[in-house]
């Protein structure tokens, strides 16, 4: 079926601009300089995917005009892909079940204890967001649509990627075990992150990245997690073909 990929955040932890910072790219005229935390919304078949809730999850569902909201997926609990948590309430009014919420073992862990309000029965109802917080480990149909975990690296950390259709996206790795580098080959649409030039402990950065991009071949490839040393259109020219930089509001046409 068709749908839609909306790049909701395309910045790094700290979002660009970075609090304090007066570079080149963070008082930039360029609104693609301009970076939200890193998720991304699917919509297809009348149905709304997010992957994470960032701390800026409201504002960018009112931005790109999000109308609803049928599951999240969630890539690991580091505070800029789970804190705009509790911002989903809204969507729970006038739906009687709960919003389905899919992570690893170890974010479920991380989730009850961030959010213990949410999974304790002392609040009222209507003050907390209603979700069904759930495991991942395998495949798993929503909507028509198949969704695929995919374990990545994150220094140690075990982060998620996710495969829908023939697209991927995956944030936050630092090493791509084959498994999963298995499932990503000759895509449509992949979503790699990439967060600066230099080396980083726990990201994968430009180079490695645009490595990763010549053997798994896609498509189309886009980066995201993108941190202010990256200036968008002056990267963007020196990238090749079939392969950019990510931008806050992003659109692609997919098949999911
Ligand atoms: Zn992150
Ligand atoms: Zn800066």
């Amino acid at each position: 079926m068709q749908g839609t990929l909306t790049i909701l955040g395309s910045g790094t932890s700290t979002g660009v601009p970075t609090l304090g910072c007066q570079c080149e790219v963070c008082t930039s005229s360029d609104p693609q300089d301009q970076r939200l935390r890193p998720s991304v919304w699917l919509s297809f078949g009348g149905h709304e995917v997010v992957i994470d809730t960032t701390p800026d999850f409201r504002q960018q569902a009112l931005r790109a005009g999000i109308p609803a909201l049928d599951a999240v997926l969630i890539t690991h609990s580091h505070a800029d892909h789970i804190m705009g948590l509790d911002d989903v309430r809204p969507f729970n009014f006038g739906r009687p079940e709960p919003l389905p919420v899919y992570c690893n073992a170890g974010t479920l862990d991380d989730l009850r204890r961030v959010f213990r309000y949410v999974f304790e029965a002392t609040y009222t109802a209507s003050a907390i967001p209603r979700i069904n917080a759930q495991v991942i480990n395998a495949p798993v149909s929503l909507f028509g649509a198949r969704f695929e975990p995919l374990p990545v690296l994150h220094g140690s950390l075990p982060v998620l990627g996710y495969r829908f259709g023939n697209n991927a996206y995956v944030t936050d790795f630092s090493t791509i075990p084959e498994a999963t580098l298995k499932r990503l080959r000759g895509l449509d649409v992949l979503i790699l992150d990439a967060l600066r030039v230099r080396p980083h402990p726990t990201h994968s950065n430009l180079e490695n990245s645009l490595r990763l991009v010549e053997q798994l071949r896609p498509r189309q490839a886009y980066f995201t997690h993108i941190a202010h040393e990256l200036p968008h259109a002056a990267t963007n020219a020196k990238l090749p073909a079939g392969v950019a930089l990510a931008h806050d509001g992003l659109r692609v046409a997919i098949e999911i």
